[in-house]
């Protein structure tokens, strides 16, 4: 083989089946940015779920008989983070399936365009989240929308698809099921599947943020997302819930959990959903008061 025919081939190998890197998008600079994105070690929650995310900005893993699944892909800038911590678990990133988003705001859609790019995944989100994913752009009635302003924006999304309420998306032998749980955002989706490890089975609820956090001038009486917020908040206490994640650590009380990890899982806690959904009721409660409402 001449040496043309041969650089040629290994150019073409690298082209096609070289390693891939990922590109991160530009940082997106807010006031607790730089605080959520401090690196995390990755960790095992149970079973096939795994924390990959950042300090401060959940993205779980899932690893499945056919593929990986991540939920959550934090800020543009924790992209990298992510990307490194999935490896530094003996996992490729390339191996994603399917990315599951909770809501569409820049702290946990940010680095989802990076990590589609690198892996090629379908992104999942429900039937209020494909525009915004799309475009990068809040619309009109979320909370945090702010006319004629790209405030919240983050990088838009290819292969975004739409997982109705009650629908599920199966991905080897793992099926994650949506729950629409609008409220925080007009396209907040709660995300459960089931880890068993030799038999023993649990359900793990990604409940979406609860928060009444907005824009300024926004009412969370007036517009209807309260009363959005409260069914949301019954959903997730009904649910089927022997573990909870959420994507702020701090909702589920990852760290003082891991501080625990030699008193057995401390994940695992069936009243966790209900006391999640509590602790928000009385956060609107408090915003309402605030509102006049
Ligand atoms: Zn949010």
């Amino acid at each position: 083989m001449s040496r043309c025919v041969v650089i040629l081939a290994c150019a073409l190998y690298l082209a096609a089946c070289g390693p891939r890197v990922l590109e991160p998008d530009a940082p997106y600079d807010c006031e607790r940015c730089a605080d959520w994105n401090k690196p995390q070690d990755p960790f095992r929650v149970y079973g096939n779920t795994w924390y990959v995310g950042t300090e401060g900005l959940s993205s779980i893993l899932i690893e499945t008989s056919n593929g990986l699944i991540l939920v959550d892909g934090g800020l543009a800038q924790s992209a990298p983070l992510i990307d490194a911590n999935i490896r530094e678990l003996g996992f490729d990133p390339l191996d994603i399936k399917a990315i599951f988003v909770s809501h569409a705001h820049f702290d946990h859609a940010g680095g989802v365009n990076a990590l589609q790019r690198l892996s090629g995944a379908a992104v999942y989100t429900s039937d209020n989240g494909v525009t915004t994913l799309g475009t990068g752009r809040l619309e009109y009635g979320d909370p945090q929308y702010v006319a004629d302003s790209d405030q919240g924006s983050f990088p838009a999304t290819r292969n975004v698809v739409v997982v109705a309420d009650g629908g599920a998306v199966t991905v080897g032998d793992v099926a994650v099921t949506a729950v629409y749980t609008p409220g925080h955002a007009i396209n907040s989706v709660t995300w459960t599947w089931e880890s068993c490890v030799l038999g023993s089975c649990y359900s793990v609820v990604y409940a979406d943020s609860l928060t009444a956090v907005s824009a300024r001038g926004f009412s969370f009486g007036a517009s209807g997302a309260a009363a959005a917020m409260i069914e949301s908040a019954g959903k997730i206490a009904d649910l089927d819930c022997d573990i909870l994640l959420s994507p702020h650590p701090f909702f589920f009380g990852m760290h003082d959990k891991l501080e625990r990890l030699d008193e057995g899982n401390p994940f695992i806690n069936e009243l966790a959903c209900t006391f999640f959904a509590e602790e928000a009721l009385g956060w609107l409660e408090q915003r309402l008061d605030a509102e006049g409402s």
